[in-house]
């Protein structure tokens, strides 16, 4: 589809509107206009009066959608951010005519939901109100936005158990036996870049210490550690011994509420690495099926049966751990709605703690066909998530966060359930932006959290193993810019 831009340079926001509406076009942006489909979007000005508007052609069919922009009293920012919301509101008007059925999410875009719902209610409104405003501005579905605000009052409570000192960590292990089609991490397999896997180990002890030394330095205490990747279990039995030591002999864990380490494949896991993290304090693993359904699992690239889960899983229960999350996918090739639910049937019949159901998400740059084959699945995707929606409740599960990616299959979402009283503390902090935190190791992106006025500054690590290795020396520098700056 050809797109104009007229009397605002909102690219990304009229894009971001169009791909979410149409996730198989191909957009390309023209000066003039021009037969065929086509989208117009401009922002005029009358009588001191924004308006923004846009005229919507398919298939020789044409529809029309426009906002008035209130920008009175507002800062730079403020404005611009509500050029862009209107930008995309009068897309949406005009584009969801076209569609069968709107989307869920009706014209929210954003990664976190639930953040928006928050900031309203901190600005004064109520719960009701937050979830009107939702419906009515944002034609987001009455479902989603029952689980947006319950995400938000979650990370609400959390909020009130973070100090002003308080950080978490996040530590990256981007290696895993395989590769899985769908993935879109950094992570190398093993046979790729095994031989890294020693260096990046050294690597990563030797930033956990100079961070270790920031972060005593700055006064800040550890609230949660998070070791994710990639699939940290790939690494052996001593190399989890030689981590979790690094982590434990370096900082402050005197604090420490949660500890969470990914054995997402089951294929990595033994016996011996569960010892081994239980004697470090490790208190929460994911476990990751994705699909109980073998044909799924092969066709996914995952080089493990679903026997190999239920071993996991018992084995994890054996070794300790009374908090174990589960991931599944929905929308994976060959899956089912029947074959999905037979898959949630037998995580529930596991009863883990938690159970995150995701929504796949199609790879940036993914080709057309992949596109479309995604886009085609939206029924499909829907049915598995009504179905689990409706099971994961009846099993006591109640969603606790919750996030959107770009292009996922039927513009969905992905949602953490959980038992009463254990939600992921990092998972809700991460995700709901509430604290400051520092990601060590490859691709690992720092985020420094202003509590008071919810500004965030970054500092990223190389994004590649190799890369890291070759930057040793530096990988602090980023961190102790934003423990330090007065900002
Ligand atoms: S286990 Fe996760 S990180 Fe590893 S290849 Fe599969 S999706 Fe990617």
């Amino acid at each position: 589809m050809k797109y104009i831009l007229e009397g605002h340079e909102m690219k990304h926001a009229a894009e971001e509107m169009l791909l979410h509406l149409l996730p198989t076009e191909t957009l390309t942006r023209v000066e003039t206009e021009q037969d065929g489909d086509i989208c117009i979007s401009a922002l005029t000005e009358q009588d001191g009066c924004l308006c923004a508007a846009a005229r919507v052609t398919i298939g020789g069919e044409t529809h029309a959608g426009s906002i008035p922009v209130l920008t009175e009293g507002l800062d730079e920012l403020s404005r611009k951010r509500a050029v862009s919301t209107a930008v995309k509101t009068s897309i949406y008007d005009a584009v969801v005519p076209f569609l069968e059925e709107p989307p869920v999410w009706g014209s929210l875009t954003g990664v976190r939901p639930a953040k928006l719902a928050r900031g309203l209610v901190e600005r004064g409104k109520t719960r009701g109100e937050a979830a009107e405003i939702l419906r009515s501005s944002f034609h987001v579905s009455p479902e989603r936005t029952a689980l947006t605000i319950r995400a938000a009052a979650t990370a609400m409570e959390l909020d009130q158990e973070i100090g002003p000192d308080d950080i978490s960590l996040y530590v990256g292990i981007p290696f895993c036996p395989s590769r899985c089609y769908y993935c879109s991490f950094v992570s190398s397999t093993t046979a790729q870049s095994g031989a890294l896997i020693e260096p990046y180990l050294e690597t990563l002890c030797g930033e956990i210490r100079e961070t270790a030394a920031l972060v005593r330095q700055a006064g800040k205490r550890v609230q949660s550690i998070y070791i994710g990747g990639g699939t940290p279990t790939t690494l052996s039995a001593e190399q989890l011994e030689r981590l979790t030591a690094a982590l434990a002999d370096s900082f402050d864990l005197s604090a420490l509420r949660e500890y969470t380490v990914e054995a997402g494949r089951p294929d990595t896991i033994t016996p011996e690495k569960l010892r081994v993290l239980k004697n470090a304090g490790v208190g929460r693993v994911s476990i990751n099926p994705q699909s109980m359904e073998d044909s799924v699992l092969a066709a996914i690239g995952r080089k493990h049966a679903a026997a190999d889960v239920l071993r996991a899983f018992d084995e994890a229960r054996q070794a300790g751990f009374r908090e174990i999350n589960m991931d599944v996918i929905a929308g994976l090739t060959g899956d089912t709605p029947e074959t999905f639910a037979h898959t949630i049937d037998t995580l529930i019949g596991l009863a883990p703690e938690n159970i995150t159901v995701h929504t796949l998400a199609i790879k940036r740059g993914a080709d057309l066909t992949d596109k479309a084959a995604a886009a085609a699945q939206h029924e499909t995707v829907s049915r598995m998530l009504d179905y689990a929606y409706h099971a994961l409740p009846q099993a006591g599960y109640g969603p606790y966060y919750l996030y959107r990616q770009k292009f996922m299959a039927g513009g969905y979402e992905n949602v953490g359930w959980c038992r009463p009283g254990t939600e992921c503390f990092y998972n809700v902090t991460m995700m709901e932006e509430l604290q400051t935190i520092l990601s060590l190791g490859a691709g690992g992106v720092s985020k420094r959290v202003d509590r008071d006025t919810g500004w965030i500054e970054r500092a990223n690590n190389p994004k590649y193993p190799l890369e890291y290795i070759r930057a040793a020396d530096r990988l602090a520098n980023g961190k102790k810019k934003l423990l330090f700056s007065k900002k």
